[in-house]
Protein backbone atom coordinates (compact mmCIF):
# COMPACT_ATOMS: atom_id res chain seq x y z
CA UNK A 1 0.00 0.00 0.00
CA UNK A 2 1.75 3.55 -1.09
CA UNK A 3 1.23 6.82 -0.57
CA UNK A 4 0.40 6.88 -4.70
CA UNK A 5 -2.23 4.32 -4.14
CA UNK A 6 -4.12 5.97 -1.12
CA UNK A 7 -4.20 9.34 -3.47
CA UNK A 8 -5.74 7.73 -6.33
CA UNK A 9 -8.51 6.28 -3.84
CA UNK A 10 -9.37 9.45 -2.43
CA UNK A 11 -9.09 11.76 -5.30
CA UNK A 12 -11.70 8.79 -7.17
CA UNK A 13 -13.61 9.37 -4.10
CA UNK A 14 -13.21 13.30 -4.33
CA UNK A 15 -14.23 13.06 -8.23
CA UNK A 16 -17.41 10.77 -7.23
CA UNK A 17 -18.49 13.35 -4.97
CA UNK A 18 -18.07 16.05 -6.97
CA UNK A 19 -19.81 13.98 -9.49
CA UNK A 20 -23.12 13.29 -7.23
CA UNK A 21 -22.89 17.20 -6.19
CA UNK A 22 -23.23 18.24 -9.61
CA UNK A 23 -26.14 15.70 -10.50
CA UNK A 24 -28.09 16.84 -7.36
CA UNK A 25 -27.77 20.11 -7.80
CA UNK A 26 -28.49 19.61 -12.18
CA UNK A 27 -31.78 17.50 -10.72
CA UNK A 28 -32.89 19.52 -8.07
CA UNK A 29 -32.52 23.03 -10.55
CA UNK A 30 -34.21 20.65 -13.66
CA UNK A 31 -37.41 19.25 -11.06
CA UNK A 32 -37.93 23.26 -9.86
CA UNK A 33 -37.72 24.34 -13.50
CA UNK A 34 -40.37 21.31 -14.15
CA UNK A 35 -42.55 22.41 -11.46
CA UNK A 36 -42.41 26.22 -12.52
CA UNK A 37 -43.97 24.62 -16.06
CA UNK A 38 -46.27 23.14 -14.56
CA UNK A 39 -47.50 25.64 -12.62
CA UNK A 40 -47.78 28.16 -15.50
CA UNK A 41 -49.81 25.48 -17.30
CA UNK A 42 -51.73 24.68 -14.58
CA UNK A 43 -52.33 28.70 -14.39
CA UNK A 44 -53.21 29.01 -18.16
CA UNK A 45 -55.70 26.20 -17.60
CA UNK A 46 -57.28 27.69 -15.07
CA UNK A 47 -57.45 30.53 -16.90
CA UNK A 48 -59.42 29.15 -19.46
CA UNK A 49 -61.69 26.86 -17.42
CA UNK A 50 -62.71 30.08 -16.33
CA UNK A 51 -63.51 31.49 -19.56
CA UNK A 52 -64.59 28.36 -20.86
CA UNK A 53 -67.64 28.22 -18.15
CA UNK A 54 -68.65 31.91 -18.75
CA UNK A 55 -68.65 30.70 -22.11
CA UNK A 56 -70.47 27.44 -22.08
CA UNK A 57 -74.46 28.22 -22.02
CA UNK A 58 -77.23 25.25 -21.32
CA UNK A 59 -79.93 24.66 -22.94
CA UNK A 60 -83.23 23.19 -21.15
CA UNK A 61 -84.41 20.20 -22.54
CA UNK A 62 -88.06 21.07 -21.45
CA UNK A 63 -88.51 24.86 -22.03
CA UNK A 64 -85.54 25.28 -24.16
CA UNK A 65 -84.37 28.25 -22.03
CA UNK A 66 -80.53 28.75 -22.17
CA UNK A 67 -79.14 29.81 -18.82
CA UNK A 68 -75.36 29.87 -18.03
CA UNK A 69 -73.64 26.57 -17.08
CA UNK A 70 -73.07 28.30 -13.42
CA UNK A 71 -76.41 27.36 -12.67
CA UNK A 72 -77.01 23.81 -11.35
CA UNK A 73 -80.91 24.09 -12.65
CA UNK A 74 -82.80 25.86 -15.26
CA UNK A 75 -84.25 29.30 -13.66
CA UNK A 76 -87.41 28.95 -16.00
CA UNK A 77 -89.08 25.44 -14.76
CA UNK A 78 -86.61 24.18 -12.62
CA UNK A 79 -84.99 20.81 -14.47
CA UNK A 80 -81.54 19.89 -13.79
CA UNK A 81 -81.32 17.93 -16.70
CA UNK A 82 -78.43 19.45 -18.93
CA UNK A 83 -77.53 20.01 -22.47
CA UNK A 84 -74.35 21.63 -22.40
CA UNK A 85 -73.99 24.22 -25.49
CA UNK A 86 -70.28 24.85 -26.58
CA UNK A 87 -69.17 27.79 -28.13
CA UNK A 88 -67.88 28.33 -31.27
CA UNK A 89 -64.48 28.64 -31.19
CA UNK A 90 -63.98 30.17 -34.40
CA UNK A 91 -63.79 33.69 -35.44
ZN1 LIG B 1 -86.40 24.58 -18.30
Amino acid sequence: MSLMTALGIVTVFCIMFIGIVITVLWFVHSSSKIESQKELKKRKMDIIDSHFTEMVRIECPYCLAIYSSNTSECPTCGANAKKILFPEMHG
